[in-house]
């Protein structure tokens, strides 16, 4: 008689880690032609050492081989690459289904009808307000209505199901309503996203963050209305605001496991939000390849280790919280072991509270004074809700 061995759960299995990622994230560019104050790449300029577009179709190939069957293209605004185009025919000419988050720039009415002729391409237009008073404080001066425009233009075309893109904030997360209004009016779904002190954003997290108060109504708005509305993994932190597994989305941090981000230059880290040199797994081009960087490198095979619960350990939630985002923690500078930023049962306060030494950036990307990553204080908001013309921010990322 043979013993059926127990099939392990999916969460197991994610946590070990994957031969290839299932959330692979690849910043084509730092340019970017806006410079919203909570970039988590602190984007604007392009880096001279940016992947060539034949780099790019050799790490397409090897995305192929590795059977990875899409990929998230983001930025800087990816849009804004002369071969953008070319490189994401050729990455579904190759079995690489091509998901691109844009702010809408390039969504002319020929381009949407292109898009709509696709079946593996799936396009995620960044709003961060529902309003454009809003949106346009933290994205910039007409970016509302560039989004919507392409909205507009990708629904007359005829494209399926868009993403609108939106990051919590302090400002929009009494619109989720909204949001999901302006989804349904172009037959698009709403994707929420947790705003991470990544990049710029950590300048701007202390004013942007939503409030305790916030993180309930969102927690509730989230089990009322968040069937449909896609959320990835940003909002297992808060889980332990209601039953566990009511909250839909992975409730693990998948950085190095299941996530992890390529960037422009090719350098490969374990998560978007984590662009620092203590999250570097190595170099495409220096490391022989991507695959040997996912499936070899010395972080990498780390974070695969089983983690420990540290100060979370005796917590009632941390079955579904496990202590949350590893990038969040590690932005604010509070211990990589302990509870996260927006700790729910209310830890993270006091431990703000202390004095702390926040990382400093590993790259600073970003055009102009209005838009700098430099740890020197806070970005003024207010700067950026008037149109740009004539400032230094205004200088082509190109
Ligand atoms: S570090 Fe945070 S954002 Fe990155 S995978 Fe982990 S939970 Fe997600
Ligand atoms: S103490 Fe830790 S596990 Fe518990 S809710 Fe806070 S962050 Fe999550």
């Amino acid at each position: 008689m043979t013993t059926m061995q127990p099939v392990p759960r999916l969460v197991d299995q994610f946590e070990r880690g994957l031969d290839a990622p299932i959330c692979l994230t690849w910043e084509l560019t730092y340019a970017c032609n806006l410079a919203c104050v909570h970039c988590l790449s602190s984007s604007g300029k392009r880096d001279p050492r940016e992947l060539s577009t034949q780099q790019c179709k050799d790490v397409i190939d090897e995305l192929q081989r590795m059977q990875v069957f899409y990929v998230n293209i983001g930025g800087g605004e990816p849009t804004v690459r002369s071969d953008f185009w070319e490189l994401v025919d050729y990455a579904t000419a190759h079995q690489v289904g091509v998901k691109f988050s844009t702010n809408g720039v390039r969504i002319t009415p020929e381009v949407a009808t292109k898009l709509a002729a696709s079946d593996y391409v799936d396009v995620q237009i960044s709003l961060d307000g529902a309003t454009a008073e809003v949106n346009d404080a933290v994205r910039g001066a007409g970016s509302f209505a560039m989004a919507v425009r392409a909205l507009e233009n990708l629904a007359a075309a005829g494209f399926r199901d868009a993403k609108i893109s939106v990051v919590v904030t302090r400002h929009n997360v009494d619109q989720l309503d909204e949001f999901k209004a302006l989804a349904d009016r172009f037959g698009a779904t709403l994707r929420i996203t947790r705003l991470r002190p990544s990049g710029r954003g950590a300048d701007v997290w202390d004013e942007l963050h939503p409030t305790a108060a916030q993180q309930v109504r969102l927690y509730d708005w989230l089990v009322a209305h968040g069937e449909g509305v896609l959320t990835g993994d940003s909002f297992f932190h808060l889980s332990g605001l209601g039953a566990p597994g009511a909250l839909a989305g992975l409730n693990l941090c998948g950085a190095g496991r299941v996530v992890c981000l390529i960037d422009p230059v090719g350098d490969v880290y374990a998560c978007p939000f984590a662009i620092h040199d203590r999250f570097l797994a190595g170099n495409i081009l220096s490391d022989s390849g991507f695959q040997n960087v996912w499936q070899n490198s010395t972080l990498f095979r780390e974070l695969r280790e089983p983690q420990s619960a540290g100060a979370c350990g005796s917590c009632d939630h941390y079955d579904g919280c496990r202590g949350g985002c590893m990038a969040a923690k590690f932005f604010t500078g509070l211990p990589m072991d302990g509870p996260d930023p927006e700790c729910v049962v209310g830890y993270g306060e006091p431990a703000l509270a202390r004095e702390r030494e926040r990382p400093k950036p590993s790259g600073d990307h970003s055009r102009g004074a209005g838009a700098t990553r430099s740890g020197q204080g806070p970005v003024p908001l207010k700067l950026l809700t008037r149109p740009p013309q004539g400032k230094p921010c205004n200088e082509s990322p190109l």
